[in-house]
């Protein structure tokens, strides 16, 4: 039987993302990890938990989970445009078993370089299955995307099509079927989505307020609304809806998982006109759905400017 600190020395501590290097002058094995930032810069933190049967399917792949509960979590420090350091990974398991441990360290492992983030330490535990990955990055002060800073005639943009995440679920919980091309690559969205990281930091200095869309596009715009004191409108037509999505749900579904479905992790901003064609000159992802006005809340609407009525806006938990 694996005890507690082999388990942790064997799949985190020896796992290639665990290497000490860049911030990270101390790693795992002691009482806490120690960090170094460059002067000027400022540490950007968030956490995610991950329960089992809420935020993923009990008995799903573990390689899968480790890589999406660490992609979800960076996902917020390319919504802040901080450059990522590292991780923690708070783990409770219902029981120490190699397989499980080995490709769920390996899916972690792959996100991790693929994301240049190091596992810094954490904690583990026994009981039922839960993950929680705390992140840190570093951004220059006062650089930092916010979700405060939206003014009247910025544009409203995304960083890529909509509502993939929402559409792969019916075949994450196995409630649906595709073809194979459609379902192969709406899963590869769902348990692997790339946290816009490149153009978080892209976007410093020129984008207005940012986040990124994990409860639903409408219900997030509606975090940035509120957190500036405006308005934000979206128009229906200008809404990059996923291909695939289409070819599995059709248009009006695949409309209602663009607008309402969680799960995307792509970047939402407002961004200054003048911005625009720097950054599409560029080549960065990004499509203007809409545009910020002053009053309250988020509005959708037609080619004609009326507004449409919404009954769903996104997930909330308790809600
Ligand atoms: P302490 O008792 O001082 O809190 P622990 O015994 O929980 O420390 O952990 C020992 C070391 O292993 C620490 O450096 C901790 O960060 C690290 N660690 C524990 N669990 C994990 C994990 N799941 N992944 C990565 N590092 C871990
Ligand atoms: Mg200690």
């Amino acid at each position: 039987m694996l005890g507690e600190f082999e388990l942790i020395r064997h799949y985190f501590a020896a796992a290639a993302c665990a290497r000490s290097g860049g911030e990270v002058v101390l790693g795992i094995g002691d009482d806490c990890a120690l960090l170094q930032l460059p002067p000027g810069e400022q540490l950007a933190v968030s956490t995610d938990t991950l329960v089992a049967g809420v935020h993923f399917p009990d008995g799903c792949d573990p390689f899968l989970l480790g890589q999406r509960a660490l992609a979800v979590a960076t996902s917020d420090l390319a919504a802040m445009a901080a450059a990522p350091i590292g991780f923690t990974l708070a783990l409770t398991l219902p029981s120490a078993d190699p397989l499980w441990l080995g490709e769920f360290a390996r899916g972690l492992d792959e996100m991790a370089l693929a994301c240049s983030m190091r596992l810094l330490g954490g904690d583990t535990t026994c009981g039922p299955l839960c993950l929680t990955v705390t992140v840190f990055g570093r951004v220059p002060a006062g650089q930092a995307l916010t979700r405060h800073g939206a003014r009247p005639g910025d544009l409203l943009c995304v960083g890529g099509v909509l509502g993939e995440g929402a559409a792969a679920l019916p075949l994450v919980l196995g409630e649906q079927k595709a073809e194979p091309a459609v379902a192969e690559h709406l899963l590869a969205r769902y348990w692997s989505p790339e946290p816009q990281l490149a153009l978080g930091e892209a976007l410093r200095g020129r984008a207005s307020a940012a986040l990124d869309i994990s409860d639903g596009l409408l219900a997030d715009c509606g975090h940035i609304a509120r957190a500036s004191g405006v308005r934000l409108v979206v128009e229906q037509s200008r809404l990059p809806l996923s291909p695939a999505a289409v070819a599995l749900l059709g248009t009006a579904e695949a409309e209602r998982c663009a607008l309402a479905g969680g799960d995307d992790y792509l970047l939402a901003f407002t961004l200054p006109p003048a911005e625009l064609p720097a950054l599409l000159e560029a080549g960065w992802p990004l499509w203007p759905i809409g545009r910020v006005e002053a009053g309250q809340g988020v509005a959708l609407v037609d080619t004609a400017g009326d507004e449409i009525r919404v009954t769903a806006h996104g997930y909330t938990h308790f809600g």
